[in-house]
């Protein structure tokens, strides 16, 4: 972990005293500090509140042996060859049965190939398609730019997130697809674009787009999506483009984040036959436009000083037992026959 991370992470354990600390229970992955304007190489290169763990680890008796789960989900390359299945919770879990998400579809690229996370849960896969496809055809959106999904077997990640670990979350950029084929380099390069004005919590209107809206309430009227991550300003502009009160319940879904200002965060909720999946507890159907948002920006604007040791990384046995026969079992055979 590296100081910055280090540091981040004690952020947010921080902020858990908060007034917004309700917030932190969406655990979607991403720290403090990506809520900056400044340009980041990809919008889903963050480091790790996991704070998800950190009652756990406050009350654990010793720290557990064993290497990182980390180190081990991180080295694996392809997938199990087991049947499909989200085992655990987003931020402490493993996926067995994971599929790729093309490299380049009707209405998708996927972008950041190197780190080979464009992996998930079948009914992930086939969200961010749909998604993909709709959205082009009755928004305008000219086709999306995926960041991370998943590692092949899902659990955590060397660096960036703390959740992603099911394959039922998906990194999806807000800078539009261009109309072309990007180069894997470009892939790797290009920088995605930050919604927000210039040093300022608010969305740049010369950036931030009727379209960016129809995007993301189109992700957010599909039923198996459970929760959508944005950056407060993000947040705070849908609030105000959808009007009163009445044209705001879809709101509820999705919830302000640190970072998310170059790309949102969509979660689905548990797959059916799904055994061992713990979902996560439901929005509460307010909208959030209100109190909550006013909370969110108190909070961007006096972060929480750093204070506390970091805990230990997780380990193998402190994910479901289920999760060890994943990262045991045999590649896919699509994967062998690749010589993988
Ligand atoms: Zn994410």
């Amino acid at each position: 972990m590296t100081a910055r991370c280090l540091v981040l992470t004690m952020l947010l354990v921080l902020a858990a005293a908060t007034p917004a600390a309700a917030q932190f229970s969406d655990v979607p992955g991403v720290f403090p500090g990506a809520s900056s304007t400044k340009a980041a190489p990809s919008p889903a290169m963050t480091a790790k509140p996991a704070l998800a763990g950190a009652a756990q680890a406050a009350s654990a008796p010793s720290a557990p042996a064993g290497p990182p789960a980390k180190q081990l989900f991180g080295a694996a390359k392809v997938p199990a060859a087991l049947e499909a299945r989200a085992i655990g919770s987003y931020a402490r879990g493993c996926l067995a049965g994971a599929r790729p998400i093309a490299t380049d579809g009707p209405a998708w690229q996927a972008m950041r190939l190197s780190r080979n996370r464009n992996w998930g849960h079948p009914a992930l896969v086939a969200l961010v398609e749909r998604l993909a496809v709709e959205a082009k055809a009755r928004d305008g959106w000219p086709g999306l730019l995926l960041g991370d999904m998943s590692q092949p077997r899902g659990g955590p990640m060397l660096t960036g997130h703390a959740s992603h670990q099911l394959g039922l979350d998906a990194d999806i950029w807000l800078t539009p697809m261009p109309d072309r084929k990007l180069t894997t380099k470009e892939r790797e390069e290009i920088s995605a674009t930050s919604m927000l004005a210039a040093g300022e919590l608010t969305v740049d209107p010369r950036i931030w787009t009727p379209r960016h809206l129809a995007l993301i309430r189109r992700a957010a009227s599909y039923p198996e999506v459970e929760r959508i991550f944005v950056h407060p300003g993000i947040k705070q502009a849908l609030c105000k483009a959808a009007g009163g009160p009445a044209n705001r319940p879809w709101l509820a879904k999705v919830r302000p984040m640190w970072g998310h200002n170059f790309h949102f965060h969509v979660r689905i909720a548990c797959p059916k036959g799904s055994q061992g999946c713990e979902p996560q507890k439901a929005v509460t159907g307010d909208d959030g436009c209100g109190k909550e948002l006013e909370d969110w920006f108190a909070l961007l604007k006096a972060p929480p000083k750093p204070g506390g040791p970091p805990k230990p990384p997780m380990t193998l046995e402190q994910l479901p037992a289920a999760c060890k026969l994943v990262l045991d079992a045999p590649a896919t055979t699509e994967a062998v026959a690749k010589g993988n």
